[in-house]
């Protein structure tokens, strides 16, 4: 149990944007509110976010955070670290239960639990590191415009890659799209992308060296490496829906929950925020969604408690 018998009013699930702007909110509304976050906030990843509104010379993403969490302690929001196992509703309030064993209960919730991205195979640092020097990129809509002119590659030959290779040509004529393992492209996908002036290669990459200043791909049959000045792979995403899933709240084919669930969810008092919704993964539209979700969940709280006017 919590250190009180009294269940938090809301816990927000997640210490991202979303789950930090809802933390923010809901602690402006007064609430007493508690994050639990497993630490693994893909912003936290950020070198240097130049997309961000409002910060024209750009800001790391662990800053972006800390001054998050600054801002939301500041107004009595808890923050604690621990990973979300089990999520169940029970007697009137939702029961979390953390992987040491300790159960939380909250009259409300607020899911901002992002998502975990498909990457290259390579060791942690090595993976991080090449993210910090940015020759490794996984957000075409973030930074694309930081790469203006130089050679692009795009790892994933499927639709999916091939749009991303698409939107990277409006910032470059260099760039290549190129399989990890197998290369799923359909004729269409193929004839666009040529008519574009991307390049198609179908060897696999077998092994990945990034470099200071640029990212060598080692292809299947040759012993020269291809150089690029940047990798973007295009190889989907898990979304961290299992604390949703438990809940009873509809997923869809992507691992989303519905756009609309930052208004509410088909489980009253349940609202979700973030990359965990279908839509655009961005800092600005996680932080949207969080003010919006915390909002609505404070209002269902004060229509809980008969402290709104009653319905005409
Ligand atoms: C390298 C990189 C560069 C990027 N650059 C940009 C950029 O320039 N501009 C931009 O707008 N976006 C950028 N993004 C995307 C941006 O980071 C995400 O869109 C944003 O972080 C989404 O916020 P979120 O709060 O939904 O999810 P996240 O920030 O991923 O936070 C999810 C939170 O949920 C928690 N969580 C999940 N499940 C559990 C559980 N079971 N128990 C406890 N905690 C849990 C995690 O610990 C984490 O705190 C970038 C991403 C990466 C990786």
């Amino acid at each position: 149990m919590d250190h009180t018998s009294e269940p938090w009013e809301c816990i927000v699930v997640g210490a991202g944007p979303a789950g930090l702007s809802a933390a923010l909110y809901l602690a402006r509304f007064r609430r007493r509110v508690l994050v639990l976050h497993d630490g693994m906030s893909r912003a936290m990843r950020i070198p240097l976010t130049r997309n961000a509104p409002g910060f024209p010379e750009g800001i790391a993403g662990p800053d972006l955070i800390g001054r998050m969490l600054e801002h939301c302690e500041r107004y009595g929001a808890q923050i604690r670290e621990a990973e979300v196992v089990e999520a169940r509703r029970h007697e009137g309030t939702f029961e979390l239960r953390t992987a040491d064993g300790t159960l939380h209960h909250g009259r409300a919730l607020v899911l901002a639990t992002g998502l975990h991205m498909g990457q290259i195979p390579l060791p942690h640092d090595e993976h991080e590191a090449a993210i910090a020097a940015g020759v490794l990129r996984y957000c075409p809509i973030c930074d694309g415009i930081e790469h203006t002119g130089t050679r692009i590659a795009v790892l994933g030959s499927d639709r999916h890659g091939a749009a991303e290779a698409l939107f990277l040509r409006q910032f470059s004529e260099q760039v290549v799209l190129l399989p990890c393992q197998y290369a799923g492209l359909d004729a269409d996908a193929h004839a666009q992308l040529t008519a574009a002036g991307i390049r198609v290669l179908a060897a696999p990459v077998v092994r990945y060296a990034p470099q200071a200043d640029r990212f060598d791909l080692y292809l299947e049959g040759r012993d020269e490496p291809h150089a690029f000045d940047v990798v973007y792979p295009a190889l989907g995403s898990q979304h961290r829906n299992e604390l949703a899933q438990m809940l009873g709240i509809a997923i869809d084919a992507h691992g989303c929950t519905d756009v609309a669930s930052p208004l509410g969810t088909e489980v009253p008092g349940v609202y979700c925020a973030g990359d965990i919704v279908d839509g655009l993964d961005q800092i600005s539209v996680a932080m949207g969604h969080g003010a919006v979700a915390a909002t609505r969940a404070h209002n269902w709280l004060r229509a809980e408690d008969g402290h709104v006017l009653p319905a005409r």
